[in-house]
């Protein structure tokens, strides 16, 4: 079977690199996942859900009450009004999300664009689906789509447009223009969009712009979030789905036979925390860029050349003027040389399309903030 960017079926990158730093005591910095718990309120719904007994199968759809705070919180961040019980979704996190989606949407040899570098797991789920992927590079230091390129990418042949903003792993935001011209180009050729939007809240001074909140694009659009990111609870595994009624029906058809349904104490708590305050959400942010900072100092001082993200949790830098020449090999070697662990950018492309990519590195800085200090100076002292 065709699996992932290179056509193998192996343990993930970011699984590897996190036994590669279990293994040599190095800070992970490879895999994206949260160090510190989320906020008090949503930990402690969850204990309280489950002395409750909220511990059996939860509907089909999701619960009500998070059903209707999705749906709150669409319209109160994005002026998008939706039925929470015709509308919206209740998923396995995003991956499940993004699993029943591309295989309830597309049949074998229908066309998914996405954007190169991807999300690893969108490789394997359209190879899963017996789709065919198709791709538009994003270029460095800005990771933003040609939109010359986008024009040609998408034919009659597209069923999909897979995009992911922000975007993971190069933190970079696309802007309306672009959004725009993807709506116009879904229309042209009858293709449906889905939009992942995971980092969605975790924006550097950017507006993050949903394309379902643009003229034209609900109806055609997928939304794709989940709470991990926003909340620190990327083990509980809540994402979600909103869509027009007949797309989320077809997506349920095949959800119900992926995990049918899953985490119902964990349910009640992401509603609680998609009602917390409006400080909540942009302080989750502004920490998250001070911790950028704080890494991305550290790889300046080790003679990286660094990017500039938008959002999300990862920073991209460049080992080309250090002497890399593969980033890959490069990342086996980083725990034993700086006691620090990344990903290399390889592992978001197709093996045939590294070029421009082989000697970049992607480090998570979503980690306590002396973690992120100690892994600066460890980066600052490296000497090749
Ligand atoms: N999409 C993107 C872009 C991601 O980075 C991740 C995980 N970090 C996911 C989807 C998966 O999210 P979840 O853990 O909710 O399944
Ligand atoms: N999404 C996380 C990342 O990009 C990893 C999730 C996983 O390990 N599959 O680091």
């Amino acid at each position: 079977m065709l699996l992932g960017s290179d056509g193998q079926l192996r343990q993930t990158i970011f699984g590897e690199m996190s036994a590669l730093a279990a293994r040599t005591g190095a800070i992970n910095l490879g895999q994206g996942f949260p160090d510190e718990d989320g906020p008090f309120e949503v930990l402690d719904a969850a204990r309280q859900a489950i002395t409750e007994g909220v511990n059996q199968y939860p509907p089909a759809l999701g619960m009500p009450v998070l059903r209707e705070a999705i749906a709150a919180h669409q319209e109160r961040f994005y002026g998008i009004r939706v039925d929470p019980d015709r509308q919206v979704l209740v998923t396995a996190g995003a991956t499940e999300a993004l699993a029943s989606t591309i295989l309830a949407l597309t049949d074998e040899g229908d066309e998914v664009l996405t954007l190169e570098p991807f999300y690893d797991a969108y490789g394997a789920l359209i190879a899963f689906g017996k789709a065919t992927h198709v791709t538009v590079p994003l270029r460095a230091p800005h990771f933003q789509p040609d939109h010359d390129d986008l024009r040609a990418a998408v034919t009659d042949r597209t069923r999909l447009i897979l995009i992911n903003s922000p975007h993971n792993p190069t933190g970079s935001v696309l802007p309306r223009d672009t959004l725009e011209l993807l709506i116009e180009l879904a229309y042209e050729h009858d293709a449906i969009i889905v939009t992942d939007e995971v980092y969605e809240h975790l924006t550097f001074g950017v507006e993050h712009i949903p394309i379902s909140s643009l003229p034209g694009g609900f109806d055609r659009t997928v939304t794709i979030s989940s709470a991990g990111k926003t909340f620190n609870t990327t083990g509980w595994k809540i994402g979600w789905i909103v869509a027009p009624e007949p797309l989320v029906q077809a997506i349920l058809a095949v959800k119900q036979y992926l995990t049918f349904v899953n985490g119902a104490p964990f349910q009640p708590a992401i509603a609680v925390g998609l009602g917390l305050g409006d400080e909540f959400f942009s302080t989750a942010a502004s920490t998250l860029e001070k911790k950028c900072g704080i890494l991305s100092a550290g790889l300046r001082s080790a003679g990286f050349s660094v990017s500039t993200p938008q959002a999300g949790y990862f920073v991209i830098a460049d080992a080309a003027a250090l002497g890399v020449t593969d980033a890959a090999e490069f990342c086996r070697e980083l725990p034993s040389l700086a006691g620090v662990a990344a990903v290399p950018v390889s592992a978001f492309v197709h093996p045939d399309r590294r070029e421009g990519f082989e000697t970049l590195l992607r480090f998570a800085f979503c980690k306590k903030v002396d973690v992120l200090e100690r892994a600066a100076a460890q980066l600052a002292s490296l000497s090749l």
